[in-house]
């Protein structure tokens, strides 16, 4: 079954199609560019659906609430994941402490492998962190990962990412023995990207997918901050993060369990001073490359059922708190968090007690397995659909020579081949999500009767099957 989005109206009006037409025909533009007559009026019957893709429906069907259980009942099986936990050969062979989390981890990523005829490459980051205030001796801390790598050579260097913390932690940040289950945090997190590498394993994609866990979160985004910069570093070419913090669905009475919070930064914090003159100068606040990828998560949300529907925060992260998106935020990455509706802090950081009647601790009795599964659709949903699509166009700029109502984009090919067309799309300077859309077809320059004084624009490419890339905001040329 096919599903729509719901905004905007199918179809774009015959006038509208003449109008292309004939300028793509025989516009004064030329033959690589695209003008049209476009009023906001009629603007708004032109936003086209996304269709969902048959084969990525199918793949959400596979991810199960049964097997999230299983993971995540195995990860509080290890007792303690504290980072500094013990991770020797004895505790390891004794299913204690994060050591034999992380060789479980390892396995479980090992065996999708096997069940996708190696398809998977498994790998860890280990490196030694120094003493600091939460770490009191020199430790080994090890992101454990798994790639599927892109089957098209001119597309599988782009890489999208999920990941979640396994490490966990109780009252005490320096408590080695005491029971830290962390069930939701971040056990919820770590079973959905376990998850949706065992889906998404049985498919191909033209783009790469890396399937991440990291150690460290609780005692200060250690594991992310050193695989960000690695990335970096190795210039990966890293165009989406998608960071699952407690996403169990906590079953408290006020609970949401048709929601999940979609945190994204504004300005981002990997901005320069060039481009906080920009952003202060045009009204960018909300245009960084994660809130794009949020809004593509909220456009994925639309058109696939997952269960759950996005719920865009306009925030870094919540009050007091942080997480490892902000690790690859920092390198310069569009990086996104998933959390909950409504988080229960008795059931987070807190030793396994109850106390005056109220029951603390992370414990998986608190979880919602289906709520943690539809969440991972809602992931492996946007994973598949950004790495099935072609590459964003290159260079997209929007001329600003003259004074003019009109406003003139332009762009280079989306690099890699896939792209069978472009789409522009804008949205009010007041709006939070994208409003409309016109499809440009395989010119690379566009007029459209609007001023980009009162809108925002961004170009996206998309593929023969409709898949759509993450959209690029022009920067003004002179
Ligand atoms: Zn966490």
């Amino acid at each position: 079954m096919l599903h729509f989005k719901t905004i905007g109206r199918i179809a774009a009006t015959t006038s509208v199609l003449v109008a292309a037409l004939y300028s793509q025909m025989f516009g004064a533009l030329g033959p690589r560019s695209w003008s049209a007559s476009v009023s906001a009026n009629l603007a708004r019957e032109m936003a086209d659906p996304t269709m969902a893709d048959p084969q990525i429906e199918a793949a959400l069907q596979q991810i199960s609430a049964h097997r999230i259980q299983a993971n995540i009942e195995k990860l509080v099986s290890f007792g303690t994941r504290l980072t500094i936990s013990a991770q020797d050969p004895a505790s390891i062979g004794a299913g204690h402490g994060i050591g034999a989390a992380r060789e479980w981890i390892k396995s479980e990523f090992e065996r999708y492998s096997k069940d996708c005829g190696g398809c998977l490459e498994v790998k860890t980051d280990s490196f030694t962190e120094e003493p600091t205030e939460r770490i009191p001796k020199t430790t080994e801390i090890t992101n454990v990962y798994a790639v599927l790598k892109g089957t098209d050579a001119a597309n599988a260097k782009r890489i999208v990412l999920v990941t979640g913390h396994y490490d966990s932690r109780n009252s005490d940040t320096l408590d080695v023995n005491g029971d830290a289950p962390g069930a939701n945090d971040d056990g919820s997190g770590t079973a959905v990207s376990l998850e949706c590498a065992r889906v998404l394993s049985k498919m191909k994609f033209p783009a790469t997918i890396v399937f991440l866990t990291v150690a460290g979160e609780e005692q200060g985004l250690n594991g992310s901050s050193h695989f960000a910069k690695m990335a970096k570093k190795e210039g990966w070419d890293l165009q989406a993060i998608l960071n699952n913090d407690i996403v169990g669905g906590d079953k408290s009475a006020e609970q949401d369990h048709s929601v999940v919070r979609l945190f994204s930064e504004g300005v981002p914090a990997a901005a320069t001073e060039q481009d906080l003159r920009r952003i202060r100068g045009l009204g960018g606040e909300s245009d960084s490359s994660s809130r794009e990828l949020a809004r593509y998560v909220a456009d994925v949300g639309r058109t696939y059922d997952a269960g759950v529907r996005p719920m865009l925060v306009f925030r870094l992260d919540r009050y007091l708190r942080g997480g490892d998106h902000y690790s690859f935020n920092q390198q310069g990455f569009a990086a996104v968090r998933f959390t909950e509706l409504r988080e229960d802090f008795h059931h987070q950081h807190q030793n396994v007690r109850t106390e005056n009647g109220i029951e603390y601790g992370d414990t998986p009795k608190f979880v919602d397995y289906d709520y943690v599964a539809h969440v991972a659709r809602l992931n492996a949903a946007t994973l598949a659909s950004l790495a099935a699509a072609p590459a964003p166009p290159a260079n997209v700029h929007v001329l600003t020579k003259d004074l003019e109502n009109d406003s003139t984009l332009t762009w280079e090919p989306s690099p890699g081949g896939l792209a069978a067309e472009y789409e522009v799309v804008w949205r009010a300077t007041t709006s939070p999500e994208w409003e409309h859309a016109q499809k440009i077809g395989t010119a690379t320059r566009a007029t459209l009767k609007l001023s980009k004084d009162n809108v925002i624009f961004a170009v996206r490419a998309v593929d023969k099957a409709g898949h759509r890339s993450l959209p690029v905001v022009p920067v003004p040329e002179r």
